[in-house]
C-alpha cells in the first residue's frame, strides 16, 4: 500500500483513513475553534460606539463627520484665499446701492 501525501501540505504522508495529514487537521481545527478573528472588529476611536470602517480608525459615521468638515475647512480656507485675493463683489454692489439712496 503506497503512501499517500497529504493535499494539503504535500509534505507529511496521511494515515490510513486520513485525508490530511495530522498537522493540516489540528492547524484548521485552531482555525475552527478560534472564530473569525481575521476581519476583528475595531471599533471606532472618536465614538468608540460604532465598529471602525475596515482600513480607518473611524466608524462610517465619524468619517463622513470628518469629511464634511474637511470640505468645510476646505471651502473656508478657500474663501479666504478668495477674499485676500479680491474684493467680494458683492459687498461692493450694496456699497453703491446705500450710496444711490443715500
Ligand atoms: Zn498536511
Ligand atoms: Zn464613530
Amino acid at each position: 500500500m503506497a503512501l499517500r501525501k497529504c493535499p494539503k501540505c504535500e509534505l507529511n504522508y496521511l494515515k490510513p483513513g486520513e485525508t490530511i495529514c495530522h498537522v493540516c487537521a489540528s492547524a484548521m481545527k485552531r482555525k475552527k475553534a478560534a472564530p473569525v478573528e481575521e476581519d476583528e472588529v475595531v471599533m471606532c476611536s472618536n465614538c468608540g460606539e460604532a465598529p471602525a470602517v475596515k482600513g480607518h480608525d473611524l466608524c462610517e459615521e465619524c468619517l463622513r463627520e470628518q469629511k464634511r468638515e474637511a470640505e468645510l475647512e476646505l471651502m473656508a480656507d478657500k474663501l479666504r484665499a478668495d477674499e485676500a485675493d479680491m474684493p467680494l463683489e458683492e459687498v461692493v454692489d450694496d456699497e453703491e446701492d446705500s450710496e444711490d439712496e443715500e
